[in-house]
Order: C-alpha cells, then sequence, then structure tokens
C-alpha cells in the first residue's frame, strides 16, 4: 500500500481542506520533491474562486523548494537528498509551442502552468515534478530555502515583466501596483538599466518597500491623478515602458494611458474576473498609436531558475523583505484568507514544512 500524505487541497469554489493522498510516483523522466518551503500566492485565491473553473480535491500551490526524495531512471545529474528549487512553471521543452521558445504556453495557451491547474500543486508533503531534468534546480548553499523559494514565480515573474518591456538603456519606466510581482518588477526594471523608475501603488508599506528595491519616483494614486503625474514626470510624452502588476481593468488602461507613442506595454498581472479587458481607444491612437502590449507567463526551466539564483548569490536582488508572514503548513489556511483579504498588510506568507 502506497504510503499516504497530508495535502491542502481545493475541494471545489471557495472549498478547501486536508486530504490525506498517496505519495505520487515517478514516471521515468520525473521527480518527487519532499516539500521544505512554500509561498501561497494570490493567483491561488483566483484558483480557489474558479478563476480557471471547477476543481474536485485539487492540491493548491506553485511556489515550492524542497529535497529531492525519488527520481525516475531517465533523470540524470541529480541525487536524491539534493535540495533543488522547481518553477511555477515547469514545461516540457519538446513540444511546438516550446520549440518555438513559448515554453509557458507549453502544449496549449498556459499549458505550462501545470501545478495547481492540471495536476497537484506543491502545498503536500510532497509534489511531483514532470521532466525533472529541466525543471530541478539545484539550490547553491550560500542561499537558504526561504529565499531561493521567491525564484519559483515572484522573481521570475516580476523580471519578466521587465524584460518584455524593451526598457531603454537609461529609459523611462512606470511600474503599476507593487505587490509582490509589482516589487520585482521594479527592481527588474533597475536591473534592466532604467534611467527613471516610477512606482505606483496605494499602500504605504508597499510604497516604502518599492523605494527599497530601486523605484526612484513613488506616486501614491489616492493623493492625484497618477497619470498625469507621470505625464507630468515625463515632459508630456509619457514612459517609455509600462509594466501591469495587478491584473485589472484599471491598472491597464493606466498603462496604455502613460505610455509614449512607440513604448510598451508589458502586462505581468493575472487578469482573474470577466470575459474581457478593453484598451482605452484614443490614448492607444485608435489603434494606429505605435504602442506594443506584451504578454506573458512566468518564465520556467533550470535555465532560468539558475539566472534568477545568481542574481541572488551575486546581491543583484534580496527578495526576503517579501515576507511579512510565516506559518506551519498546518496554518496554509489561514496564509491563503490573508492573501485574500489583503488584511495586516501581508505582501507574502512563507510556509514550513516538517520539522
Ligand atoms: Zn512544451
Amino acid at each position: 500500500m502506497a504510503p499516504m500524505m497530508k495535502s491542502f487541497v481545493m475541494k471545489g469554489i471557495g472549498e478547501v481542506g486536508f486530504l490525506d493522498k498517496p505519495v505520487p510516483e515517478p514516471g521515468p523522466n520525473d521527480a518527487i520533491v519532499k516539500t521544505t518551503r512554500a509561498l501561497v500566492c494570490t493567483s491561488d485565491v483566483h484558483t480557489l474562486r474558479g478563476g480557471i473553473g471547477e476543481r474536485t480535491d485539487l492540491t493548491l500551490g506553485h511556489e515550492a523548494v524542497g529535497i529531492v526524495a525519488k527520481l525516475g531512471g531517465g533523470v540524470k545529474g541529480f541525487r536524491e537528498g539534493d535540495r533543488v528549487l522547481v518553477g511555477a512553471i515547469t514545461p516540457d521543452f519538446t513540444c511546438e509551442n516550446c520549440q518555438r521558445g513559448h515554453t509557458s504556453q507549453c502544449q496549449h495557451t498556459l499549458g505550462g502552468w501545470r501545478f495547481a491547474n492540471v495536476k497537484d500543486g506543491v502545498f503536500a508533503e510532497y509534489f511531483h515534478v514532470n521532466d525533472a531534468q529541466a525543471n530541478l534546480t539545484p539550490i547553491p548553499e550560500s542561499i537558504p530555502d526561504e529565499v531561493a523559494v521567491y525564484c519559483a514565480d515572484m522573481l521570475s515573474t516580476g523580471f519578466m515583466g521587465a524584460e518584455h518591456a524593451a526598457i531603454p538603456l537609461g529609459g523611462t519606466v512606470a511600474v503599476f501596483a507593487q505587490g509582490p510581482v509589482g516589487l520585482m518588477a521594479t527592481a527588474g526594471a533597475r536591473l534592466m538599466g532604467a534611467g527613471l523608475v516610477i512606482a505606483v501603488e496605494g499602500i504605504a508599506d508597499r510604497r516604502e518597500l518599492a523605494r527599497h528595491f530601486g523605484a526612484d519616483v513613488v506616486l501614491d494614486p489616492s493623493e492625484g491623478d497618477a497619470v498625469e503625474e507621470v505625464l507630468r514626470l515625463t515632459g508630456g510624452t509619457g514612459v517609455d515602458s509600462a509594466i501591469e502588476c495587478l491584473g485589472a481593468q484599471a491598472t491597464f488602461e493606466a498603462c496604455v494611458k502613460a505610455t509614449r507613442p512607440g513604448g510598451t506595454v508589458s502586462v505581468a498581472g493575472y487578469f482573474g474576473h470577466g470575459d474581457s479587458v478593453a484598451i482605452p481607444r484614443l490614448a492607444w491612437g485608435a489603434g494606429m498609436g505605435d504602442k506594443t502590449i506584451r504578454t506573458g507567463l512566468c518564465p520556467g526551466g533550470s535555465v532560468r531558475m539558475r539566472r534568477m539564483l545568481r542574481l541572488i548569490e551575486m546581491g543583484r536582488v534580496d527578495p526576503s523583505p517579501l515576507t511579512t508572514h510565516r506559518f506551519r503548513f498546518e496554518e496554509v489556511g489561514r496564509a491563503l484568507h490573508l492573501m485574500e483579504t489583503k488584511e495586516e498588510g501581508i505582501i507574502k506568507p512563507l510556509i514550513t514544512f516538517g520539522a
């Protein structure tokens, strides 16, 4: 009889709980990881609220690190006991979309997003990793688990927002919303060589952190029209690049309005509600404004994860100030609740597994 483990699942839309499940077995190219640290994401809240439709007894979570517990026979270069990071997105790096370079859209739209979508996620004592050779990344000794875990999604998504924004060296950037993804987009814009980084955020603690992560100017939208202020700061032209980090109509519109002709709007937010997203016609040049709108999903794979780890290791970024709360696995339900209500000044809750 397969050994059993504790899993935190979505029983149905709006309902969560713990469930005992068998410890998964690896296929020839897969691995089983014993979870040590995980993070709860607003995407988990979207999923719980039906953002991707009905799911029954699906284990939630997609941001985790752990210890290799079992390896399929075809996996080389790793041993049981290795400390590893696993990206939130686990492509197979073989299908047509992967070969075209769109690995997050592995096999189909958003197909690289397997955890807590089409298979069990990481909020369990063990989790299964497909195509382990390409999706397991050794964690350098100098980086603790609770820091490395930020590479899985927050760094990779936030930095993607900056990478997709076509920021000219010395150029101007506005980052709308300074939650964990937005704060990493701000850090990414700085690392990409932006000359002026403007962060827009309504919550005071997050504005402080935006400064810490490299924003030159921080705007509070409750104190005046942020788009107007961005235009004033750029001599009326608008920024070269705007990064949307909330997944909301209002911030998306602001990005289009704040971007200069020929500029780029990079979307890193998750639009979890509604049937469509509207583009403000005139600010968009009635469809002729030479503005690029670029979207993407958190890049995965060990090459990407190794780069994220190197940025931490070399002191280019330290995401640990994002950890505002700590919980044991048994309390993960409370962490999810806080991520939904955004109470207690929460940014990211870190979940500890085992002893
Ligand atoms: Zn693929």
